[in-house]
């Protein structure tokens, strides 16, 4: 960009464009939507940023995002322990819950296994999901990792691991009816309650 904007105003403008879908144009734009906002407004959103980075964490158990140390999810005695949906990441888990036909709780492996970033078995919640199942209070496990090259990889994966550790476990993967190639989140909630509702043993 043009070196001639002072240069707190182009440090704004360069952090502003490292956010997911924002070129240098539309970071240009931020910034100078927010030079002309109040100074109110301008420290709640620095302040927004800097709480979030402060107090979210993830959950001991299932990996989702929490400001405590268990989340809502894992805490609320109305959600079935017995019945695990593995999801790849916190994003994940709100589509999930908009469907309101899930009764269960989470593990969020964050991220899929892809040997060309490579992000292997090591690098996600994969064992932490076989230690939570090996206790035996667990029925069924569905795999709604996203209908993707790297999502499908991971399922199987994670599949077989169940099979050779935890052979009494159920477990299931959505059904197909999920746009092969996207991302779970994008998914609207009646495509995804009936990939759960007719999900099958893998
Ligand atoms: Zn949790």
């Amino acid at each position: 960009m043009s070196s001639s904007y002072a240069p707190p105003v182009q440090r704004l403008v360069s952090e502003l464009s490292k956010l997911p879908g924002i070129g240098n144009r539309t970071a240009q734009r931020l910034a100078f939507y927010i030079l002309r906002t109040s100074a109110e407004d301008a420290t709640a959103l620095a302040e927004a940023i800097a709480e979030v980075k402060a107090k979210i964490g993830l959950c001991e158990v299932c990996f989702n995002l929490t400001d405590e140390a268990r989340c809502r999810i894992c805490q609320d005695p109305r959600r079935d322990p017995g019945l695990i949906c593995v999801v790849e990441e916190p994003s994940d888990v709100i589509p999930m819950e908009r469907t309101h036909e899930y009764h269960g709780v989470y593990h969020v492996l964050g991220g899929a296994l892809s040997p060309i970033e490579g992000i292997d078995a090591e690098d996600l919640k994969i064992a932490e999901l076989l230690a939570r199942v090996a206790d035996g209070s667990v029925r069924e496990v569905v795999l709604a990792t996203n209908p993707t090259t790297t999502g499908e990889a991971t399922a199987l994966h994670i599949a077989e691991e169940l099979r050779g550790r935890a052979p009494e476990v159920t477990v299931t993967r959505l059904a197909s009816g999920l746009p092969v190639g996207s991302d779970l989140e994008y998914a609207d909630e009646v495509t995804l309650g009936k990939a759960l509702a007719g999900r099958r043993t893998v």
